[in-house]
């Protein structure tokens, strides 16, 4: 389906784009490949808009896929990163901006140590070393429709880019690699006890994502994370909480904020990305001092990288963490419900069948259902043509969504009422799209 909106410089830099990168793009999901037509090239971005090479301005619901919680070009994190950058880029050697960010994250989060890396697939793949190490095991628990990165061992049934180009997983990975991963289905406590019944002595870690929001935003069921952290500590495993998506975004301490903080639980490790690097390439994994310990150079698990804990972006990350106070995530919260209605009743008025599900201030569609949803089969059930249309009608109205059905929706805290007023004029048209 191809849009209406006026294109020819996007379709120009696309096709100098195919010329010389696979695909066009450096991350598939940019593609359009699910909904079809032509990527936007965007050219620069404030607050909730973002701008294409056309000219074209379009309120922004991807927010780079969750690290601009802030909004874009800030201009205090503008000020920031340029004062930092003025006096260096990298320096290969400890710096202070990095010691200060892992401080923050160390005090809105339950981990005691923090090792920063570059970004969130790098967070998981070390956390999974990690943790294999510490345990002396092999196998790896995740739950279909969850992604952690392209890491080899986690490309099983994992959500959002593969499912969204039909890939079964990926060529590329040797079938001993993932031979050691067991995959569940999402918020089943019987298949995590039955997987343990089995392996329970052979079973490193489980990992899974504090909240899914990679096969559309699917909430874990009350409970369902605690009862995670309990069956892997009867075992000796440990559970890994994947916050890199939702880490600092759906409160201030993550999903952590919603369950574990409440409950009286930790996961073991966390993992953090997206917002803490404040839109630079910025990542984390941390949790229990004991387990930690054991990360080089103080124990022997080996983990490095050339540009982790880099000042620039951890100055980002930090200006970014430091504004996002209380207020800021009120807003966040009081937008995306007000967005949320009105998605809502478009739909409704349209006769379209749907849910929204949310997680926070995260948020996605589930198409032509009308009951909501909370494993990667249920997801799948929906209409995805129906977003399509949606999408399509949307972008012509100037609202930039993700260009995936299986993706959540991220405001930020710069999403103000012309922010809504363009959303409940782009809507009517749009849901009548979906409704065909
Ligand atoms: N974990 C989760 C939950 C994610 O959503 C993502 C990316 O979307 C990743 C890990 C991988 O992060 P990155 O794209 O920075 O490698």
């Amino acid at each position: 389906m191809e849009t209406m909106s006026s294109t020819p410089q996007s379709q120009q830099w696309f096709d100098r784009a195919v010329q010389v990168s696979p695909g066009g793009v450096n991350s598939p999901v940019r593609a359009f490949r699910a909904v079809g037509g032509t990527p936007r090239f965007m050219t620069s971005a404030q607050g909730a808009w973002l701008h294409d090479a056309d000219g074209t301005r379009y309120l922004d619901l991807v927010g780079s896929w969750g690290p601009m919680l802030l909004g874009h070009a800030h201009p205090e994190v503008i000020a920031a990163v340029t004062e930092a950058a003025s006096r260096g880029t990298s320096f290969g050697t400890p710096s202070p901006p990095e010691v200060e960010l892992a401080e923050e994250i160390v005090a809105r989060t339950p981990v005691d140590l923090v090792r920063m890396v570059t970004s969130g697939t790098e967070a998981t793949m070390s956390a999974i070393r990690l943790a294999r190490g510490f345990t002396g095991r092999t196998r790896v628990v995740k739950f279909a429709g969850c992604y952690h990165g392209h890491v080899d061992s986690l490309l099983a049934e994992a959500g959002s880019g593969v499912v969204t180009l039909g890939l079964p997983g990926s060529p590329g990975i040797p079938a001993h690699v993932t031979a050691d991963t067991i995959v569940l289905p999402y918020n089943d406590r019987d298949a995590v006890t039955a997987a343990f019944a089995e392996h329970g002595d052979e079973i490193a870690c489980v990992i899974t994502e504090a909240a899914a929001g990679n096969m559309g935003v699917v909430s874990p069921l009350p409970g369902f994370n605690q009862f995670l952290s309990e069956t892997c500590a009867a075992h000796g495993a440990l559970l890994v909480s994947d916050e890199v998506m939702t880490g600092f975004r759906v409160t201030r301490s993550g999903h952590w904020g919603l369950d574990g903080a409440q409950e009286g639980w930790r996961p073991d490790l966390l993992t953090f990305g997206k917002v803490m690097g404040g839109g630079f390439p910025a990542a984390a994994f941390g949790g229990r001092a004991d387990v930690m310990a054991l990360l080089a150079p103080s124990g022997p698990v080996y983990q490095a990288g050339t540009l982790a804990g880099n000042p620039v972006a951890s100055t980002a990350g930090l200006t970014t963490l430091r504004l996002a106070d209380d207020a800021a995530y009120a807003r966040l919260d009081d937008w995306s419900a007000q967005a949320r209605a009105l998605v809502s009743s478009a739909l409704d008025d349209a006769g379209v069948p749907h849910v929204v599900q949310n997680v926070g201030s995260m948020f996605s569609v589930v198409w032509g259902l009308t009951e909501p949803v909370h494993d990667f089969a249920g997801v799948q059930r929906q209409e995805t043509h129906r977003y399509t249309a949606f999408f399509h009608a949307m972008l012509d109205a100037g609202v930039y969504l993700p260009p995936s059905a299986y993706e959540s929706w991220f405001v930020s805290a710069a999403h103000d009422d012309e922010a809504l007023t363009r959303m409940a004029e782009a809507l009517p048209a749009a849901a009548r799209a979906a409704a065909a």
